[in-house]
């Protein structure tokens, strides 16, 4: 097996657990090469020769890995996620066993799935149009103002510092949107309009139910509250229903589509997979590129399938104890 990781050392806490990987698949007998990302990397570049390795790592934080995995759409070179970031959600939806040397184990395997990238275009200030791929969710308002008031602290408190960062502005400024999905238009007034390719966030949260990469739609994510504490609610509901199939989530409107416009009463933030853009913009376009990219999984994830055989203390789920 030829293994390219990719890796950005500016990721996260700067954790060696990547190394530990390199060792696994090395120790394995087969051969790796380690590229380290400089500050101001060109994505394109990056993984240009990726089709001339068995399995390329991704190996950073939710920003750097859905950058490359835009770059790799439609390249059919199996993928892995290796969770080198501060929150690691891409990772944590594909759902694998997160350790270094089960991840070696999963490439080792080739079990793959083709799962769905986002992609979001937008006009800057200066009237340049800019498109970048996500794997995870974009927005538009209050979650850009979160992760804008998180990043001082990222480095030293973490996933934390999004929640601190939540308690910090508990008055978001409430705008209506007018969102466009596949030809149908709503209009609402709300804090924040999200596109996801993931709804899973912080805490193993799913913020709507069903959202799934691997049915060719992006899920549009209206809050409908002028109070942060009120999306605490929905987030306290997460803590005793991590599925999010409960009743009683009003503040959030949720619906799907290949195709979506959204359109912003004001100018405001925007955040691409929780990296916040400069400038603030009145719409954006998004899109669903179903299968784009060919995720290594394992038998852990939701789109991995079986790949364990049968267990040789046979296939029962009835535990006989000794009486
Ligand atoms: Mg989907």
């Amino acid at each position: 097996m030829r293994t390219l990781i990719i890796h950005n050392p500016r990721s996260g806490f700067g954790s060696d657990a990547v190394f530990q990987f390199e060792r696994a698949v090395a120790q394995a007998g087969d051969e790796c090469l380690l590229r380290i990302l400089e500050e101001d990397f060109v994505a394109s570049e990056a993984c240009a020769d990726a089709g001339d390795f068995d399995v390329v790592v991704l190996s950073g934080g939710d920003g750097t890995v859905s950058t490359l995995l835009h770059a790799l759409a439609g390249r059919d070179v199996p993928t892995c996620v290796f969770p080198s970031g501060t929150a690691n959600l891409l990772a944590a939806n594909i759902g694998n066993a997160p350790e270094p040397s089960s991840l070696a184990r999963a490439c080792r395997r080739g079990m793959t799935a083709r799962l769905d990238l986002g992609e979001i275009s937008w006009t800057d200030e200066i009237g340049q149009r800019r498109t970048r791929g996500f794997g995870l969710m974009s927005g538009t308002g209050f979650d850009a103002q979160i992760m804008q008031a998180a990043l001082p602290n990222k480095a030293m408190m973490g996933q934390a510092a999004y929640f601190a960062a939540a308690l910090a502005n508990p008055r978001p400024s409430v705008v209506r949107f007018t969102v466009t999905i596949d030809g149908r238009t709503v209009e609402r007034e709300g804090i924040t309009c999200m596109v996801a390719n993931n709804a899973m966030i912080q805490g193993d949260i799913q913020i709507v139910p069903d959202c799934r990469m691997d049915d060719g739609l992006l899920d549009v994510i209206i809050v409908e509250t002028s109070d942060a504490t009120q999306l605490l609610a929905p987030i306290a509901f997460g803590l005793v229903d991590r599925a999010g199939k409960s009743i009683g989530r009003p503040h959030i409107k949720s619906l799907k589509g290949r195709e979506v416009r959204v359109e912003v009463s004001e100018p405001v933030a925007l955040e691409v997979d929780g990296e916040v853009m400069p400038g603030l913009v009145r719409s954006y376009e998004a899109r669903a590129l179903p299968g784009a990219a060919r995720m290594v999984v394992d038998s852990m994830s939701p789109y991995g399938g079986a790949d364990e055989g049968p267990s040789r203390f046979g296939g029962s789920d009835v535990i006989a104890y000794p009486k």
